[in-house]
């Protein structure tokens, strides 16, 4: 197995702090990249907030002028937002969308051109069963995956000829501190019932899987030359998708 050199989003805690460890101890370098970077493993931490366009530019410079290649982009980072449609300020929806799609895009637009001119590389998009499926309170958060998804599948479509793999890791319900927020998810005035059954289903499901197995997921998918381009991983995501 040749070492990648990779470059992981939201690696200071859940799926990305399992992921940057398993491809570690894989042998790959890796270059682990949060706003709570004393949290990151290994030896490459780099500050970076996905929404900052000057994080994200130097980050990308700074493993380029270090390695001269990125093998694989891991876009990770994410964040959840829950409440009604109603109810949920649009000023929040907005910056959902600018972690949890645009960050990604950035991230993308920067690193591919090199993968393209070199011919091969990998970019690795976590979403989740919620960019298959829509539940109440969950519509922002829904969207954004629906949208990643819609433009992974599209992006894998325009560069499959220059040999660049664009995969979609689609995890179900997994133990981490987005899964706390999941499981606190309110609602308020017309929408507390709801919220409420909600909470109570929430309660009763039997919790989430470790960060491992999307993490083997993930270092899987980078070892392969041709990866499958859809992997749902994890508690839920079989019976769901
Ligand atoms: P965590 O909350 O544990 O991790 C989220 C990571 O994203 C952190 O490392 C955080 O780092 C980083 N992050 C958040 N906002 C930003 C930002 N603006 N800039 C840079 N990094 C940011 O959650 P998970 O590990 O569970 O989530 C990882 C991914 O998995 C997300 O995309 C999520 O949607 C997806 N997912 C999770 C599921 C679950 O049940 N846990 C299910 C399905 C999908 P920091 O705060 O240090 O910046």
């Amino acid at each position: 197995m040749t070492a990648k050199i990779c470059l992981i989003t939201g690696a200071s805690s859940g799926i990305g702090h399992a992921t940057a460890l398993e491809l570690v101890r894989a042998g790959h370098t890796v270059y682990g990249a949060a706003r709570r970077v004393r949290q990151v493993p290994g030896g490459h931490a780099l500050a970076m907030d996905v929404t900052n366009p000057a994080d994200v530019e130097h980050a990308v410079r700074t493993v380029l002028d270090e390695q001269g290649r990125i093998d694989v982009l891991v876009n990770n980072a994410g964040i959840g937002l829950y409440g009604a449609v109603e109810d949920v300020p649009l000023d929040q929806a907005r910056h959902l969308f600018e972690v949890n799609l645009f960050g990604v895009a950035h991230l993308t637009r920067l690193v591919l051109p090199h993968m393209r001119e070199r011919g091969s590389g990998s970019i690795v998009n976590v979403s989740s069963i919620a960019g298959e499926i829509a539940l109440p309170l969950g519509g922002w958060y829904h969207a954004s995956k629906h949208a990643l998804e819609a433009l992974t599948d599209s992006l894998r479509q325009e560069v499959k000829a220059f040999g660049v793999n664009v995969v979609l890791i689609q995890p179900g319900l997994i133990k981490t501190e987005f899964e706390q927020d999941i499981r606190e998810i309110s609602g308020r005035g017309a929408y507390r019932d709801l919220a409420q059954a909600m909470a109570e289903r929430a309660e009763s499901s039997t919790g989430g899987s470790d960060p491992a197995v999307v993490a083997t997921a993930i270092r899987k998918v980078v070892e392969s030359a041709h990866p499958r381009p859809r992997h749902p991983v994890g508690h839920l995501a079989r019976t769901v998708l």
